[in-house]
């Protein structure tokens, strides 16, 4: 069940959502980004052809006007001026013979034969031809009337000369944007989730500790999860009813059915004694023994009850633990006899503590029960004691069948019984009853288990008992 962090982390639903989140906005920031940059260039791109048809119709009209000379004029003209020197003009005639060129100095490197590959330019042709890293040429040509094709181009940026800044800009903005993202999608995500944490808590509290009053703590806000944790509180509420109607009800019936039985009992041993006939008595011999099991049980759970409700009466004293299991030991000899299980003792000093010395014996007697009884022939037991730092710790370790994970919790609850178990003799009350009984002396009872290997039973209580 247990797994690494790293682990835990990628299946944690917080992290989840936050990596989900910084996905997210990362892929809609590249995407924007991205966006604007070709529509940039776009409208770049559009404006410097803009400017180079405007050129290329204004020399088409000159040409068509006043011919070659006029378009040479135009282009003297334009060249004295320093107006437009930027503008690469070149005519060719229906040969392919150049009429006029001009071309700025920078486009000396420029090849001209590239022009005669654009194919026939019956409408307007456009030509982009890589100039150096920074630029490229642009060129426009056109068919005019008569048979000659114009051409004009213009040096422009390329797209590289645009996309470094806008890498650069990218980087230095979306690193601390990512990383706002990032921790803000982790902040969201776990504010969002936190009445999941809490349901999941409060769960286990429950589970673990069998403390049906834990609840989710109660939140004014209105989210979906929030009313997922009310309403898990409302289910509890109503499983605490359920529980509490339930305990009532088998704590009234155990208190009405204690007096007719033991009158049913009383009769039926005064009725054994005025009995001659064998088979009679040998009945009603069995009613007596079935009624002391049935007392027995409903005694146990009117204990339990009264412990768990702090009023079990308690005689407290001076015990030496070691001796009240010493005692609890020879009780059992016999039985651990009979399953060829040998029981150990470990106590160094006697354990003083204050408690209730019948009460304690009846807990060690109901571990020690246990532990021979789910344990195989031939098995071990052992019992030990020690004091630290003012607590008194009591272990019975067995040999035995042990219990699972999943019961060990339950082991505690009144009735449960394991499902190993069920063909042993009890009623599933020995350990509610030991547990009900070293709490009212304030202290604590604990398991550790492994199936198939054995189990450990720890009880410790506070030397000066109730006193502290
Ligand atoms: P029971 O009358 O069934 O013994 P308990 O309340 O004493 O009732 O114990 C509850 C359940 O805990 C048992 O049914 C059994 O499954 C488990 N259990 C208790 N002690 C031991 C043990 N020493 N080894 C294995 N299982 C145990």
């Amino acid at each position: 069940m247990s797994s690494n962090p790293l682990e835990r982390l990628g299946r944690s639903f917080t992290f989840r959502l936050s990596l989900g989140y910084a996905a997210l906005f990362t892929f809609s920031a590249v995407v924007l980004f991205g966006l604007l940059y070709l529509l940039l260039a776009a409208t770049l791109q559009s404006k410097d052809r803009e400017i180079i048809e405007a050129r290329l119709r204004e020399c088409a009209a000159v040409y068509d006007n006043g011919g070659l000379a006029a378009l040479q004029d135009l282009v003297q003209r334009s060249r004295d001026s320093g107006k437009v020197k930027s503008f690469f003009i070149r005519l060719a005639g229906q040969q392919g013979s150049v009429l006029l060129l001009t071309a700025p100095e920078d486009w000396v490197q420029f090849d001209t034969s590239a022009l005669d590959r654009g194919g026939d330019p019956s409408r307007l042709v456009w030509l982009r031809i890589p100039k150096d890293e920074q630029s490229d040429f642009t060129v426009a040509a056109m068919r005019l009337p008569d048979g000659s094709v114009l051409q004009v181009g213009r040096s422009t940026n390329n797209r590289e000369i645009l996309l470094q800044p806008f890498r650069r800009d990218f980087l230095i903005v979306m690193t601390p944007t990512l990383l706002l993202g990032v921790l803000g999608g982790a902040f969201f995500a776990h504010r969002a989730t936190k009445p999941v944490r809490e349901v999941v808590a409060t769960a286990r509290a429950i589970i673990d500790t069998g403390n049906l009053s834990a609840r989710v703590p109660a939140s004014a806000r209105q989210t979906e999860l929030e009313e997922l944790a009310r309403q898990f509180n409302r289910v509890l509420d109503k499983n605490q009813a359920l529980i509490q109607g339930m305990r009532e009800a088998l704590d009234n019936v155990a208190h009405d059915l204690r007096t007719p039985l033991t009158r049913l009992r009383g009769t039926a041993e005064l009725a054994v004694q005025a009995t001659a006939d064998p088979a009679a008595r040998e009945a009603l011999a069995d009613c007596v023994e079935e009624s002391d099991r049935v007392l027995t049980m409903l005694t146990a759970l009117m204990d339990i009850t009264e412990a768990e409700a702090g009023v079990m009466k308690l005689n407290l004293e001076k015990t030496s633990i070691a001796s009240l299991l010493t005692n609890v030991v020879e009780l059992y000899e016999v039985v651990a006899e009979e399953k060829r299980i040998t029981i150990g003792t470990d106590f160094v000093t006697p354990c003083d503590a204050v408690v209730d010395a019948t009460r304690m014996r009846q807990a060690f007697a109901n571990l020690l029960d246990n532990a021979l009884k789910y344990t195989p022939e031939g098995g071990n037991v052992r019992l030990a004691c020690a004091v630290e730092s003012g607590r008194v710790t009591v272990r019975v370790r067995d040999t035995g069948i042990g219990i699972p994970p999943d019961e060990q919790p339950r082991i505690w609850e009144r009735l449960y019984r394991g499902d190993k178990s069920r063909s042993q003799r009890g009623l599933g009350l020995g350990l509610s009853l030991v547990k009900a009984i070293v709490e009212a002396h304030h202290g604590k009872v604990s398991v550790q288990s492994q199936p198939g290997e054995g189990s450990e039973f720890a009880v410790v209580i506070l030397q000066s008992g109730l006193l502290a």
